[in-house]
Order: C-alpha cells, then structure tokens, then sequence
C-alpha cells in the first residue's frame, strides 16, 4: 500500500479564542468559556492560554478553576459564533481536498494524498490552511502531518499553539517507541496507570509484548495497541462519518433515593436529548439510561425500540421503565444519563455532538 499524507488539524483553544477575537476586553486575559461557578456550578469547556498558564483545564468544574485563578471571567458560550468559525475553516479544508473528518467544531482529519491543486507537499498545505485560517478568520491552529490517523493527530498536539510538527514516514516507527503511554490518545488515565503498574512506560515498552499479551490484558484494543506501536494505523478519513449516538447526563449536588425525586431529573435530561435529536434530524431506536451510585458504581441498561424515536414521551416512558427495573429502592444515585442509537439509514451532518 502507498504511504498516505494524513493532516490533523486543531484549532488552538478554540472557544476562548473566539471570544477573545471577538471581544477586546478578554485579550490578554485568563478566560473560561463555559458555565458558571455559581449554584450548583458549570464545567469549563475552553480556557484561554493565559488562564492555562494557572492549572485551569477542559472540563474542570469552574468553582475549581476560580480557585486556582481568582481573577478568571467566566464567558457563556456562543455556540453559532462557533459553528460558523467551523464551517469558514471547513471551506478551507475544502479547497485543497473533500477528504475531510471532523471530529469536532475544531478538530478534522484531512486526506491530503492527492490534493486537488496539485501541491504535492502535505507540509505546504499545512502551512497554507494554517495562513488562510490566520488570515480570514485571525485565529491560530495546530497541525500535524504524518502518515496517518494516530501518528498526525499526536504531533497536531506537540507544539500549541500555532504549531506544525511533521512525522516522517522513516521516523514513525521510532516516534511510536518514544511515546509515553499516557500521550497515546485513547488511552485513558485507569489504562496508563494499569499499563504504568506493570512496567510498561512508552511504546518501546508495549512493543515487546505479543498481540495475545496485550488482548489479554488491555481487550479487543489490544489489538490496536499492538499495530499502532508499530506504526500501522490504516484507518481511513472519513468523509461522512454519522453521529453514532446522541445524549445526555446530570450529576446532582445531592444524591437521589426515590423514585419521586429521580423521575423529575430524568425528565429533564430526556428533554435535551428529545431536543438535541431534533435539531439533528435523529431518530434513535436503542434507549440507555447510565446510573452512576454514590460509590461510584456504575450500570447501564438499554432497550430497542422496532422504530426509531425522538420524541420527549417516548423518551420519557422508555427511560423510566428503564430505571425502574433496575430496582432503585434503597439506592442513592448520583448521575443519570440518556443516550440515544442506533440511528439507522439516516446520513446527518458528521462531527460529535458536544454535552451542553
Ligand atoms: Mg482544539
């Protein structure tokens, strides 16, 4: 198979940057967009550069962040200003190939082996885009340009912002033994603790265990493990991948013990999942309802409906049925989630359907 030219690319603290661009008086300033530390508390969803600079993180509860950086301003997101970003720098991608993967508003894989003018040097459309994004929209992104998927999407990541690192094909090999097994992404922090516990620090390290070793230990992505730290990753770009799932949680301050008090929450989560298939178009015949305990155990139950659905009531009474054969006398429960599949034939617009 010939060597493919696989670019990822990644807006630089995309939110915050917008907003920043966008307001003077958050320039230079350490910001949040997300929800605010007040009542029960939001989460950040993007810190500036300059809040990073004190600890504050993607996803942190913004009561977190407001203590390690007192004079943070907190901005309500602005989804549209964000979509709209999006989709000027999908035009971008647009003129140099229609290979492209969004995996979020600020995030994309592009195929780049043959580009449509003819360039040749997948650095030098890196190095293009990243001009035209900073040229007509005046923001920053990151690129990464490598073989493939897992090798492009790890170097986008290596010099933020505003970074363009290349992974030569006689180098991908080499890159992959270096790694940490933390920086793998997909690899969560329970994974990289296990991986750390018996021995096994960077790719040199899980090289030396054979594919059966890894599926044993780590499952079915063992698998992957094992042809990734050998640089294979044949995984294509994408064009039209669907929205294989659309959902919704809430953790509550107080943990819940009747049915009284759980069906309220539970009504509420299905409205934003009712309302977010609705605005995409989804119908849904797999319902899971995720219940996380007070001690943090966690269970999920689903059930198939014979056509698919969006509609709040059907949400609702499939979702209650759900909790209650999980016999929730005498349980506290802590978070409650809906999630809707199994989406069928329908093609909607690809990229990840965000948790607000
Ligand atoms: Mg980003």
């Amino acid at each position: 198979m010939s060597v493919r030219k696989i670019i990822h690319i990644d807006m630089d603290a995309f939110y915050a940057s917008v907003e920043q661009r966008d307001n003077p008086d958050y320039r230079g300033k350490p910001i949040a967009v997300g929800g605010s530390p007040e009542g029960r508390g939001g989460v950040v969803a993007t810190a500036s550069y300059e809040a990073r600079k004190y600890g504050v993180r993607s996803a942190m509860p913004s009561k977190r962040a407001l203590q390690l950086c007192p004079q943070i301003i907190f901005v309500s997101p602005r989804f549209a200003a964000y979509r709209e970003v999006s989709q000027h720098v999908r035009e971008i991608f647009r003129r140099y190939t229609d290979l492209i993967e969004p995996l979020s508003l600020d995030e994309a894989y592009l195929d780049v082996t043959e580009d449509k003018l003819n360039i040749g040097s997948a650095i030098a459309i890196a190095q293009q885009i990243k001009q035209a994004i900073r040229d007509e929209l005046r923001l920053t992104a990151s690129a990464g340009v490598s073989v493939n998927k897992f090798v492009a999407k790890i170097a986008s990541d290596m010099q933020k912002p505003d970074g363009l690192t290349f992974i030569a094909p006689s180098q991908v090999e080499s890159f992959m033994e270096n790694l940490p097994v933390e920086k793998f992404f997909g690899v969560g922090k329970v994974t990289a603790d296990k991986m750390k516990r018996m021995n096994l620090h960077t790719g040199a390290d899980l090289k030396k265990l054979t594919e059966n070793d890894l599926v044993q230990h780590f499952g079915k992505t063992g698998r992957f493990y094992f042809k990734i730290v050998r640089g294979q990753d044949d995984r294509p770009v994408q064009p039209h991948r669907e929205t294989k799932s659309v959902g919704a949680e809430d953790t509550f301050p107080h943990d819940l013990t009747t049915l009284e008090e759980m069906y309220p929450e539970l009504d509420k989560i299905a409205l934003t999942v009712a309302n977010r298939l609705q605005k995409h178009q989804l119908k849904g015949k797999t319902v899971t309802l995720k219940i996380k305990y007070s001690d943090f155990r966690q269970i999920t139950r689903n059930q198939s409906l014979p056509h698919g659905i969006n509609d709040l009531e059907t949400i609702v009474v499939t979702a209650r049925q759900l909790l209650v054969k999980t016999d929730p006398a005498d349980v506290r429960i802590r978070l409650l989630g809906i999630t809707l599949s199994n989406f069928g034939e329908e093609k909607p617009e690809t990229g990840q359907l965000s948790l607000f």
